[in-house]
């Protein structure tokens, strides 16, 4: 009988390693099935909403062509469901040739000024520490914040509220990770100011990656069990190894038992991004969530307990006010944002990557996506994505002559009111005299728990029937997409080797699941 592969969990990192697993590793499509939560498939590169209710994405991912080897790798070969002939990487390039990212505007100061970002505003001092951090090995790193490496000076150049908001970084998070994205990302440090290295998909990534990939398997035969949450795995201990044998899970409030043979592979991605968020809208906050209502957290808790090979979930989620984050997407129906923001800041949407306001309370960025963005976005349509760094503060950008907009709570308790203050400011900013409650606009924003907070790099974990060596295949949640090199590399056929002979259990064999 053939060996399986079940992967927990069907977001880009699942779905890349399905479709190396097929592409490099001549496994059948039919044998591999994806188990993912949700309804629909993409995990945190997710798109959806319409123009009367409003379009919706956590995130707003920046690609770049220098990094990402794996991703592009994988997208030469998935095709495109824009352009006959053509593979997504191919329709990816002809588009960023088009519409290349060139920001004019990167940093906004409270004067409506664009501050000189050519320098990044480093001391010797700055540069001294910047230099420690990076060459310390992580040993010494350990379990450090970046504050303890990066005196406060250093925060308030542009360096890092350019990288700060570029890697949604908080000078809390783990000095690991940091280092690790100096070194990832140290191309950037050359156009930072420009984001000139940022490139994009023609729309939203779920429309351009997810579903091409989700299609491409879907034909190949790889099994989606979609509304299937994995609750636990029924284990034995090999030589000290962990064993899956079982896989218990919740799929349409059943329960269902699939068995694990000796040679099967199992993977699991923990620490989503996007664990445990929740969506709210114009006029009301999105609901506070925590570890509780995921199905991610419970499973990797289980596994991790008492197991410290696992890792530990508690560095992640034990304190959601420093890892959850929010962001928001606005529908328009009346151009005139965004021909203002092209006068303001001299880029035309789709080529200015994040306008940031510096002195902003909640250090906001906007990102004025290419229009569409959406397929099927009608064209007085238009859709953009901010993203608050921090959810404090008394004021949106204010004290400022420009901008009145006062919003005396957190962004998180009041989002919805929020948002539509901040639309409000946001056009008046543009030089807008507009309609205070347009009913033009939708918002919508998440709270999502789970950002690296971390004092320690969650990783992903391969449980194959025989091994849990090959644990250590990417090394944070939000760097997948960098991270699937590492998918690759530490191939999952390399597991067999280690295959060790299995129990077998008696639970019901269920081999695929049908979507
Ligand atoms: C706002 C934002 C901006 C980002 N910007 C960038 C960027 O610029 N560059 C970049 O490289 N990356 C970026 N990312 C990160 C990138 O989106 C993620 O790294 C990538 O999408 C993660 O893919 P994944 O498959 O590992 O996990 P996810 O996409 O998070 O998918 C995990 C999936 O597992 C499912 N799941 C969890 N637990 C269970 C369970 N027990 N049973 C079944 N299913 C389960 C979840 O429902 C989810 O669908 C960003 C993310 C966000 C939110």
């Amino acid at each position: 009988m053939n060996k399986k592969a079940y992967l927990v969990g069907g977001g880009i990192g699942s779905m890349a390693a399905a479709a190396f697993m097929i592409r490099d590793g001549k496994m059948r499509g039919s044998d591999i099935t994806i188990l993912e939560a949700a309804a629909v498939p993409g995990g945190s590169l997710d798109g959806c909403g319409n123009p009367e209710q409003g379009y919706s994405m956590r995130g707003g991912r920046m690609l770049t062509f220098d990094n990402y080897e794996c991703t592009w790798d994988l997208f030469k070969s998935i095709p495109s469901l824009t352009a006959k002939n053509k593979s997504v990487l191919d329709e990816t390039i002809e588009f960023n040739e088009l519409y290349r990212s060139a920001s004019k505007a990167r940093l906004v100061d409270r004067w409506r000024g664009k501050v000189p970002v050519t320098s990044m505003g480093f001391s010797m001092e700055d540069r001294a520490e910047l230099l420690k951090l990076s060459n310390a090995d992580e040993d010494m790193l350990g379990s450090s914040n970046i504050t303890d490496w990066l005196s406060p000076p250093f925060f308030e150049t542009a360096f890092w509220y350019m990288w700060s908001t570029t890697f949604a970084f908080q000078p809390w998070h783990s000095a690991v990770e940091f280092k690790r994205y100096l070194h990832r990302f140290m191309l950037e440090f050359t156009r930072i100011e420009t984001l000139g290295g940022v490139k994009r998909t023609i729309f939203n990534q779920y429309d351009s990656l997810v579903r091409p990939l989700h299609d491409w398997l879907a034909a190949e035969g790889v099994c989606f069990a979609m509304d299937c949450t994995v609750t636990d795995f029924g284990h034995e201990m090999v030589d000290d190894m962990f064993v899956v044998t079982a896989i218990r899970c919740r799929r349409q409030g059943m329960a269902e038992v699939i068995e694990v043979r000796q040679g099967d592979l199992v993977f699991f991605q923990n620490g989503s991004m996007t664990d445990a968020s929740s969506l709210g809208s114009m006029t009301s906050a999105p609901g506070p969530l925590s570890k509780i209502d995921s199905g991610g957290w419970k499973l990797w808790e289980k596994l991790a307990l008492g197991r410290p090979e696992f890792g530990n979930p508690a560095v992640f989620n034990s304190c959601i006010a420093q890892s959850s984050w929010e962001s928001f997407t606005v529908t328009l129906k009346d151009p005139a944002f965004f021909r203002s923001m092209k006068d303001f800041s001299g880029n035309q949407a789709g080529t200015g990557g994040l306008v940031t306001f510096k002195d902003s309370s909640w250090l906001l960025s906007v990102v004025l996506p290419h229009q569409p963005h959406f397929p099927g976005q009608p064209e007085d349509v238009q859709v953009f994505w901010d993203m608050p760094c921090f959810r404090t503060g008394w004021e949106i950008l204010s004290p400022s002559p420009w901008l009145i907009a006062t919003a005396r709570k957190s962004f998180a308790s009041c989002a919805g009111t929020c948002a539509s203050t901040l639309v409000r400011s946001l056009k008046r900013f543009a030089f807008l005299a507009a309609c205070p409650t347009s009913p033009a606009c939708s918002c919508r924003a998440h709270t999502a728990t789970g950002r690296c907070q971390s004092r320690e790099i969650p990783k992903t974990w391969l449980l194959s029937a025989s091994s849990l060596k090959l644990q250590t295949m990417s090394f944070s949640p939000s760097s997948i997409l960098c991270g699937l090199r590492r998918w690759r590399s530490t191939s999952c056929f390399a597991s067999t080797a280690r295959c060790l002979p299995l129990r077998r259990t008696t639970s019901r064999r269920w081999s695929c699941l049908k979507p």
